[in-house]
């Protein structure tokens, strides 16, 4: 069923006026009809079926059928935050990245970075990416549509709160660090907010892990192999869905309901 957001509250109980950024998809793409349904999820990341009762490229009408009770997100809010990366892999993070469940991402600038997104673009650059970010998020029915946000700096990044605060390190990787992403994750509580910074395609510089490890960051290996700066980001995000989503006995869900 195609999915949809709407940045405004419509009735659960009467017939509404659909949001009309999605008339042309569902008149004129999906050439949808009266009868027919979609997801819309509403500005409170509850996700209803509706059913249309008017179809034009103009003005599209429904009333909800029922709720979509499915848990979808991540039980962990996840931060996913790269060092500029080159060409046009930013796209490519996050793109995978929402279809992976993270919920902000950070782009900044970093010491072995070789892009630099200059002042003039760095605005039309987040907004592309926002894009791109909704169409993924209708596309794996996500309930949040993830934020996107350019920072100069990991000195910036270093001073945000989160719970739990990691910084994926390819020398820590070299030296065979392979316990501590595992510790990290099996403390996770749900709902916990958690950034991971990971570095561009030169990697992180040892003064930028030094002040991140000052601000509370632990360095976490990747395993034995190194990934290129977009693959990283997948990684964690496939390891933290395997463990507080798919892994028996430590399901989020069933840590809440002790
Ligand atoms: N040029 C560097 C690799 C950079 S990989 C080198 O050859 O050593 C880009 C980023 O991905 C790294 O900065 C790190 O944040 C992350 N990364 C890739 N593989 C990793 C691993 N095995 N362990 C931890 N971090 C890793």
């Amino acid at each position: 069923m195609q999915h949809y957001f709407s940045s405004v509250p419509f009735s659960l109980t009467a017939s509404f006026a659909l949001p009309e950024e999605t008339y042309r998809h569902i008149a004129t793409v999906m050439r949808m009809q009266a009868g027919d349904q979609v997801e819309l999820v509403h500005p409170d990341r509850r996700c209803y079926v509706v059913e249309l009762e008017e179809v034009s490229p103009h003005r599209i009408t429904g009333h909800v059928v029922r709720e979509v009770t499915r848990p979808v997100e991540l039980p962990v809010e996840v931060t996913i935050t790269c060092g500029v990366p080159k060409k046009n892999k930013a796209e490519w993070i996050v793109q995978k990245g929402t279809e992976l469940g993270a919920t902000h991402f950070v782009f900044c600038d970093s010491q072995y970075a070789v892009a630099k997104w200059q002042a003039s673009k760095q605005a039309r650059k987040v907004d592309r990416l926002q894009k791109i970010v909704q169409g993924a998020a209708e596309q794996s029915h996500r309930l949040v549509i993830p934020t996107v946000e350019y920072v100069p700096g990991i000195e910036a990044v270093a001073t945000q709160e989160y719970a739990v605060k990691l910084v994926a390190y390819e020398e820590e990787a070299k030296q065979g660090e392979v316990t501590r992403l595992g510790q990290q994750v099996q403390a996770l509580m749900p709902k916990d907010t958690v950034n991971v910074v990971i570095g561009p395609e030169g990697g992180l510089a040892p003064a930028e892990v030094t002040a991140l490890q000052r601000a509370g960051y632990t360095a976490v290996g990747l395993g034995p192999r190194i990934l290129r700066a977009e693959t990283a980001p997948l990684y964690v995000l496939a390891a933290l869905s395997y463990a507080t989503e798919l892994t028996p006995g430590t399901r989020m869900g069933v840590l809440e309901d002790k």
